[in-house]
């Protein structure tokens, strides 16, 4: 049995295309067997236009140029509308929220309707000469080993700044985008900085994403996890697209058994240690 895929995304996030769908992604996830699928869209707040001084010094905005607020209420009725139609599937709503520490009382804001049922967090964003920069755009100018040690040292004031989620989203984030001439990617290069992100998230009891949209993480992380009082794992695919949910997840979940994690109390659970 699949565990529940906690973060996918829907026509309703701004950076999703024509072919994103909640209705086909919902459709796709009762055809692989998933018990459960959240619909964490995204929640950003860092507002960028196209003259932003920011692209003035050649740091492309990419999707950040793209950022609009959800539409909770055209939102809510479409997961109602789904779960209408696939009453076999467990529908939660949901939000990834990016910076959180930074936009609290924004955040704070949209989850007090208490619509939101899986909170995320993610560090999208590091801060560069005052500004909010996407980590890979500064690979070439600050260099890879400055780059995670910046963004992992960041993740922990995001998690020791904010309480306004429960999951940990895709820690090592940057390492989508490893430039092909760098030396390649080693999480045991990093180990004292996710051990310190490990620790500030297991010190506020809450989970940690295995997301399979970023390269798979080892065994061994997942042991450090442990290690550091890690109990909960959130396993998701980070869709944008209906035919990626729960992608990878038989993968992801042999390497979750082998850190010795096992599924919760039921089917929707998280699994635990
Ligand atoms: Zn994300
Ligand atoms: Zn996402």
């Amino acid at each position: 049995m699949l565990p529940a895929d906690n973060h996918v995304h829907s026509e309703w996030s701004f950076d999703t295309g024509e072919q994103a769908s909640m209705a086909k992604t919902c459709e796709r996830a009762v055809e692989i067997g998933l018990p459960a699928v959240a619909f964490t869209e995204h929640l950003e707040f860092t507002d960028w236009v196209d003259d932003d001084a920011i692209a003035a010094d050649g740091l492309e905005l990419g999707w950040w140029a793209k950022i609009r607020p959800i539409d909770v209420a055209g939102y809510l009725a479409s997961v109602e509308e789904c779960r209408q139609r696939f009453p076999g599937l467990r529908i939660l709503t949901g939000v990834e929220a990016g910076e959180p520490h930074m936009f609290g009382a924004s955040v704070a804001r949209v989850l007090a309707s208490g619509a939101f049922e899986r909170v995320l967090g993610s560090l999208h964003a590091i801060p560069y000469d005052g500004r909010l920069v996407a980590p890979d755009k500064l690979f070439h100018i600050l260099g890879t080993r400055e780059v995670m040690r910046r963004y992992f040292t960041d993740m922990v004031r995001m998690i020791k700044d904010s309480d306004a989620f429960e999951v940990l989203a895709h820690l090592d984030y940057p390492r989508r985008y490893w430039p092909a001439g760098a030396p390649p990617y080693r999480e045991a290069d990093h180990e004292e900085e996710y051990r310190a992100v490990l620790r500030a998230l297991a010190g506020s009891d809450r989970v940690l994403e295995f997301n399979t949209r970023s390269p798979l993480l080892s065994v061994d992380l997942l042991r450090w996890w442990r290690e550091e009082g890690g109990r909960a794992i959130s396993f998701g695919s980070d869709a944008h697209l209906p035919w990626v949910v729960g992608g990878r997840f038989d993968l992801a979940v042999d390497i979750a058994a082998a850190a010795g994690f096992t599924r919760g109390r039921d089917a929707y659970d998280f699994w635990r240690r």
